[in-house]
């Protein structure tokens, strides 16, 4: 078992991997910004080491300073969370070559899982349902983009390799946009992400976002958790999800299961994983794997009683997995909110002092959060600063138990979108189950 354990993040997260390494006796070492020196988890953890000014590409982002830390602390391992360095594969080689432990898959699998061109190639190879698309990197010949398009079937859309954060795609009506669309797309994505490669898909008009958790020991063994269902968003941003996703065929589900699982054999993958899927009458079409924990990972949790962090840190031990996929029941319903401190009309991030903090709680009722009364959300970072995660028997008894709880949360002092979660979850819609990605932004005039 891994003795000490480096948590190279902040916020919630950090405190969500704090709590599961004192479960396992794992010692741990919080790395922080000046600012952060005030976080929970750093006064929680064994020892605690700033690493820099308050930006990020200083201090989170700042490979050497937490190299470093981990050599100084004596830390076998790092958990890099989500975001940061999450999901950097040169990061990840770094750890490896400075002779510690990188709890994640290989860099090599970060790698071509970051290359969506790469990823969906090897996706397909593996059986997983893909878009209808390009089948590789498009070229400028203008008679054989307008094939590739005429045989996909307009709208398309062109994405690029290595975008991220819904950033670097452009939507295609008819062959007269085609040409123009695609070198634009090239040439922001070079700019944007050093990459101009880029390449084609259908553009599906109404889909739902579904996406499978899975944790793989890369010793042979696979297995899921089931799906959640994150239509809600604002801008790519998710903003409720669900477990499982309501209303879709369980022979389809199955199947679904089955091809992720194989996949994850496949390429040997190692650790926690999601594979993102649009879901349009009755298909899925997977879009990208993220070779990390994600944020709305608790409601997975909750529906299957796995600890998802506690399995990376065992997986990273170089133990097998603690459980075959017959023992994985899947039992209830779970939703999750992300409050932000964000001015809930105009979206923007609200820094500032929290003057009174009463959490939510009662049966079925979950925080991962790491504010307190008197603390300063500062500006220089993603707006989330908390989770409220709810359990019920069923849909009905689980959205019932977050309608409750948002009546109850209290943060005062600054702005946040409690106000909108508190809208949404009454929403007649939402409450049926199955929206599609549109849904949010239509709803908020957008
Ligand atoms: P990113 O890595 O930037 O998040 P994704 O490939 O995951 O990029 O796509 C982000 C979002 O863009 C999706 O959740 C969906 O809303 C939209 N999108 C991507 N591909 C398609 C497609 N083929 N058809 C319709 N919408 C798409």
């Amino acid at each position: 078992m891994l003795d000490k354990v480096l948590i190279a993040n902040r916020g919630e997260i950090a405190l969500r991997i704090l709590r599961a390494c004192k479960e396992l006796n794992i010692k741990t070492v919080a790395v922080h910004s000046k600012i952060d020196v005030a976080l929970k988890h750093v006064k929680l953890a064994d020892e605690a080491v700033c690493i820099g000014p308050n930006p990020s590409p200083q201090s989170y982002l700042n490979v050497p300073a937490i190299i470093s830390a981990m050599e100084i602390t004596g830390a076998e391992a790092v958990h890099p969370g989500y975001g940061f360095l999450a999901e950097n594969a040169d990061f990840a080689e770094q750890v490896e070559n400075s002779g510690f432990t990188f709890i994640g898959p290989t860099a090599e699998v970060i790698r071509t899982m970051g290359d969506k061109v790469a990823a969906i190639k090897t996706m397909k190879a593996a059986g997983v349902p893909t878009v209808p698309g390009s089948d590789g990197p498009l070229s400028d010949d203008p008679q054989f983009l307008k094939n590739t398009a005429l045989r996909i079937g307009y709208p398309v859309i062109i994405k690029a390799a290595a975008g991220g954060g819904g950033r670097g795609m452009r939507v295609v009506e008819n062959e007269q946009t085609l040409l123009n669309a695609v070198s634009i797309t090239k040439t922001e994505a070079a700019a944007a992400f050093g990459d101009g490669t880029v390449y084609m898909e259908k553009f599906l008009q109404n889909p739902r976002h579904v996406e499978v958790q899975v944790l793989s020991d890369g010793q042979g063994s696979a297995i899921h958790l089931g799906d959640r269902d994150c239509s809600l968003q604002r801008r790519h941003q998710k903003v409720i999800e669900e477990a499982p996703a309501p209303g879709i065929p369980e022979d389809a589900r199955q199947a679904v299961f089955e091809s992720c699982v194989k996949a994850c054999i496949q390429i040997n993958y190692r650790g926690a994983g999601t594979f993102e899927f649009l879901y349009e009458d009755g298909n899925y079409y997977f879009i990208e794997m993220n070779t990390r924990v994600q944020v709305e990972h608790p409601v997975s949790e909750m529906i299957t009683g796995v600890d998802i962090i506690k399995e990376q840190l065992l997986i990273a031990s170089g133990r097998p997995l603690s459980f075959k996929q017959e023992n994985i029941i899947f039992r209830g319903h779970s939703f999750e909110c992300r409050i932000n401190a964000e001015d809930p009309v105009s979206f923007l991030p609200q820094p500032g002092t929290i003057l009174a903090y009463h959490a939510p709680g009662g049966n079925g009722v979950r925080v991962d959060s790491h504010i307190y009364n008197g603390y300063s959300v500062p500006p220089n970072y993603d707006s989330l600063i908390g989770k409220v995660i709810t359990y019920g028997r069923d849909r009905d008894s689980a959205l019932s138990r977050m309608r409750n709880a948002l009546d109850e949360m209290v943060i005062d002092g600054i702005k946040t979108n409690i106000e909108l979660h508190e809208n949404l979850v009454r929403d007649p819609e939402f409450k049926k189950g199955g929206v599609n990605i549109h849904y949010l932004e239509k709803k908020l005039g957008l």
